[in-house]
């Protein structure tokens, strides 16, 4: 039996949350080793681009990198890739990896992230459906298209799901020529993360780029032979399709967490400082839900880049035994064709909204008030809105609605001394 590696930080995933806790840690001047095991096989990378630059063939690997392999060896951030790790026992401070070794850690790090949810459905293991999360979905995704695409007519690609990935996807998927169709349960596209308003926003402009959206639908079956061939609705209807992409989110990785006793709830709660409930064993990014004060106190589950380094920054200073809460201002980014989504906040919280700009064309700005205070804001192609609306939440302000609503009024006026 091999003796134990002996690292004082172990970071199980390689993702972006994983990735930036050993940067930051080091920024921070942390002087101890710090050991990342991923389970996929590259460094890690980027995911945003996969939904658009990356899918879209404008980019290669190397732009998805967070650091190449010289500067992490510089960083002296230890990665072992590929590998799992099975198991951890709290209470001997050791984790085990697929291929038997073990690790005696001072930390851990739950930096799991989460897996794509799975369509159950009739077919969906059919070669040709695909999920999106990792740069080898996209490979398959893109290989699949050009196939699909190789005589001369575009791909058929059904996209199950119109949130956020499903949507980057079908207007990825239009801007190279394929005929799209999304198919969503609900009566509305992004339902789950935003108002009627930037719904109905997002839903004319895929319109208006040929995408057939399918609200109120629900897949029956994938059906095809050896491989995809069309997508059967609930109603009867039959969709054909070269390619179907499966986009309803994802479930948080807490197995890990759960046969190791760390308490889990449809990821792996937490308290400000980023403790799971067991000693020396830490969450953050995706698998992690983080208690915000701006959600009333209640912890949420966050799936963006900002929590991914917000969360890994407070798990850092925990670790250089400095504890700072967790506080931040949730937010969020989307590309689409040429309209940027700017999120900050949280939205479902409001009981309120304010329409500013244009909501036909945009630029759109939508704010979400509760109780006359500020909670969140979708800035589309608004950047200026974005980053003072940010301020304004941050300091809990309570504008005027007839400002808000004027688009002659710069919402960075709004701010106050004592709130910027
Ligand atoms: C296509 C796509 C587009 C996106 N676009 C945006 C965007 O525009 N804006 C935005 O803010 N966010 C976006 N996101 C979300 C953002 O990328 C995620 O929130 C972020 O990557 C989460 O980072 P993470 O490290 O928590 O999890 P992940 O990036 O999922 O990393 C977790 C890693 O842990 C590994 N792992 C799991 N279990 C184990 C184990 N037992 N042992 C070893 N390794 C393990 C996994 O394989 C994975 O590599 C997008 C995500 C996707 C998929």
């Amino acid at each position: 039996m091999p003796s134990p590696l002996i690292r004082d930080v172990l970071i199980i995933g390689g993702g972006q949350a994983g990735a930036h806790l050993a940067i930051d840690l080091r920024k921070k001047g942390f002087a101890g080793s710090i050991l990342v095991v991923g389970q996929e096989p590259n460094l890690p990378y980027e995911r945003p681009p996969l939904s658009k630059a990356y899918l879209l063939g404008s980019i290669e690997i190397e732009r998805l990198m967070l650091r190449d392999a010289v500067t992490w060896a510089e960083q002296d951030v230890e990665f072992i890739v590929g590998h799992r790790v099975t198991g951890i026992d709290p209470a001997l401070s050791n984790a085990t990896l697929n291929d038997g070794r073990t690790v005696q850690f001072g930390y851990c790090v739950l930096a799991t992230g989460g897996q794509p949810r799975r369509l159950d459905r009739p077919g969906a293991d059919l070669p040709g459906v695909h999920g999106l999360r990792t740069v080898e979905d996209v490979d398959d995704i893109r290989a699949a298209l050009t196939r699909a695409a190789d005589a001369g007519t575009p791909a058929r690609l059904v996209l199950v799901g119109a949130g956020y990935v499903g949507l980057e996807t079908a207007a990825a998927a239009r801007k190279m020529g394929h005929e799209v169709t999304v198919i969503e349960t609900q009566a509305r596209v992004l339902e789950r993360v935003t108002s009627p308003i930037v719904s109905n926003f997002y839903q004319r402009l895929h319109r208006a780029h040929g995408v057939d959206i399918r609200l109120d639908s629900q897949v029956a079956r994938i059906e095809g032979d050896t491989r995809v061939e069309a997508v059967q609705l609930a109603s009867g209807e039959r969709i054909a399709a070269d390619i179907v992409i499966v986009g309803i989110g994802i479930e948080a990785e807490t197995e890990l967490a759960q046969e190791a006793g760390v308490a889990c709830d449809g990821g792996i709660p937490v308290d400000e400082f980023g403790r799971t409930s067991a000693p020396r064993i830490l969450a953050i990014g995706d698998c992690s839900r983080h208690p915000n004060q701006l959600a009333g106190g209640v912890r949420r589950r966050l799936e963006s880049v900002q929590h991914a380094t917000a969360s890994a920054e407070v798990a850092a200073d925990l670790i250089l035994d400095r504890p700072r809460a967790y506080q931040e201002v949730p937010t969020f980014w989307s590309d689409q064709y040429d309209v940027r989504l700017q999120s900050a906040g949280f939205a479902d919280t409001a009981d309120e909204t304010v329409v500013r700009g244009d909501p036909e064309n945009g630029p759109l700005t939508v704010i979400y008030l509760k109780d006359g205070r500020m909670v969140a804001i979708d800035a589309i192609n608004s950047p200026r809105d974005f980053m003072a609306g940010r301020t304004l939440i941050r300091g809990g302000a309570r504008p005027s609605r007839e400002a808000l609503a004027d688009v002659a009024t710069p919402l960075k006026s709004l701010i106050t001394p004592e709130r910027g």
